[in-house]
This record gives structure tokens, C-alpha cells and sequence, in this order.
């Protein structure tokens, strides 16, 4: 897989505003913010998108919404509410081909996202 942009994140070759870091998952401030609070959680793994997720990429996967909800917490949105999203290829409006959690809140979002 080529490289993305998350994984010169992920190495310190571009800058981000990290929020929390181990060692299967970092979190940083979305460059773009779509809502008050805009955050993504990714793997280190770097796995495409969501139809590249393999048996053995559970519990990677499933960390990143733990450490989704452990930063709302952090950040004081987990009890009003956020949103988390996955994004995936052209029609779900992917532009970032390294999975990638987006965390929204900070105010009432709308529904349905269109
Ligand atoms: P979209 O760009 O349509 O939202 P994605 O779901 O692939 O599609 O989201 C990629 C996200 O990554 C975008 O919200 C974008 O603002 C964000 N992003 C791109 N480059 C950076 C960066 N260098 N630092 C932080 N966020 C970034």
C-alpha cells in the first residue's frame, strides 16, 4: 500500500496536534475542523479502509472507538454527545486511504449527514 499522509503523521515528518498516542493508535486534531471539536483516531497499522479490515485487525479496530470515547471524556463531550465516523471510498467521501476514526461534537450535529 502507498503511503499516506497519516503515516508521515504517524512518523513525525509532518506536524499534527496530537492528543494521545500508544502503540497501536494516535489521535489528533482534524486540520479541517467540520464541527467545534473534530478529532481522528487512526492505527499505526495502515490498513486502507474499511473493506481491508482483516480477522486479525479486530482488536485494532475496535481500540480505535475505546480511545475515541476515552478523548471525548478527556475533552468534556462524552456525556452530551459526539458522532464518530468511518469514511470509506469515493461514495462515503474518503480522501485519506489509511482508516481513520473522524470524532465530531462540540455542538448538536445534524442528521442524516446530507
Ligand atoms: P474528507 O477529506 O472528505 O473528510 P476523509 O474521511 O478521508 O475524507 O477524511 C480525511 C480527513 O483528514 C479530513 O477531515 C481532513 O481534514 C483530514 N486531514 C488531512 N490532512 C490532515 C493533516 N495533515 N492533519 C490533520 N488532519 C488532516
Amino acid at each position: 500500500m502507498s503511503e499516506t499522509i497519516f503515516t508521515k503523521i504517524i512518523n513525525r515528518e509532518i506536524p499534527a496536534d496530537i492528543l494521545y498516542e500508544d502503540d497501536v493508535c494516535l489521535a489528533f486534531r482534524d486540520v479541517n475542523p467540520q464541527a467545534p471539536i473534530h478529532f481522528l483516531v487512526i492505527p499505526k497499522k495502515a490498513i486502507a479502509t474499511i473493506n481491508d479490515i482483516k480477522e486479525e485487525d479486530r482488536e485494532v479496530v475496535g481500540h480505535l472507538s475505546m480511545i475515541a470515547a476515552k478523548i471525548a471524556d478527556d475533552l468534556g463531550i462524552a456525556d452530551e454527545g459526539y458522532r464518530t465516523v468511518m469514511n470509506c471510498n469515493e461514495f462515503g467521501g474518503q480522501s485519506v486511504y489509511h482508516i481513520h476514526l473522524h470524532v465530531l461534537g462540540g455542538k448538536l450535529l445534524g442528521w442524516p449527514p446530507y
